[in-house]
């Protein structure tokens, strides 16, 4: 990897998932490849209703980073002063794993950060990633059939639950996709976890108290 794209770099809270609640610092790679980001694109797209702006390299402590070392330094410095024994970066996007090798695992390891991956899981994943969430979307190939989470936006018409629980997790959540029927969406996860135990129900926290 000669250059690293980042979107944006920011502290806050996880507020999805397993790990919800726990201090992190968001890294959000530029790009994905299931969506090229522009609207005229988005019908076509299985993601059509992704919420997420990765495009460009123009958000907070954004930009383009030379080397593993440069992009640690950068998530370090978001981190802050904080104890380093629990610190921990995860790696997002767009598709982390367009951008994210082995050599930057290793220099953030180094820094002392325990890393995490949010992914759609249609790539390869490095070995050195300590937290794997796969984010699978309908009409796509799955390569991450393992990890520690699988968190489904909930729900995809190609895409039901059902589908994925030969699927090697430890943890399994629906997540009510975003939008206006959210509330819909919310009670048929409600109703689906309670029917089928091994799901757990994921929100996203963050958007409740603002934080990013
Ligand atoms: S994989 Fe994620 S970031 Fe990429 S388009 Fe789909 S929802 Fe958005």
């Amino acid at each position: 990897m000669s250059v690293y794209q980042v979107k944006e770099i920011f502290r806050t809270l996880q507020g999805e998932g397993a790990q919800a609640g726990r201090a992190a610092v968001f890294c959000r790679f530029a790009g994905c490849n299931l969506w090229s980001g522009r609207d005229e694109d988005r019908e076509r797209s299985p993601c059509w209703f992704c919420d997420t702006d990765f495009v460009g390299t123009d958000g907070t402590d954004g930009g383009k980073f030379r080397t593993p070392q440069e992009l640690t330094a950068a998530i370090a410095k978001a981190w802050g002063d904080a104890p380093r024994d629990h610190a921990y970066v995860v790696f997002t996007g767009g598709e982390p794993l367009l951008q994210l090798d082995e050599a930057l695992l290793e220099t953030v390891h180094e820094a002392g950060f325990a890393c995490g991956l949010e992914t759609n899981g249609t790539l390869p994943i490095p070995q050195g990633v300590d937290w794997v969430c796969v984010s699978p979307k309908a009409s796509t190939k799955l390569q991450a059939r393992s990890g520690d989470e699988l968190k489904l936006v909930f729900p995809q018409e190609d895409l039901p639950p059902e589908t994925l629980e030969e699927l090697a997790f430890t943890h399994f959540f629906l997540q009510p996709m975003d939008g206006p029927q959210l509330a819909e969406y919310t009670a048929a996860a409600v109703a689906y976890c309670q029917e089928h135990p091994r799901w757990r129900l994921s929100l996203q926290t963050h958007k409740w108290i603002g934080l990013r």
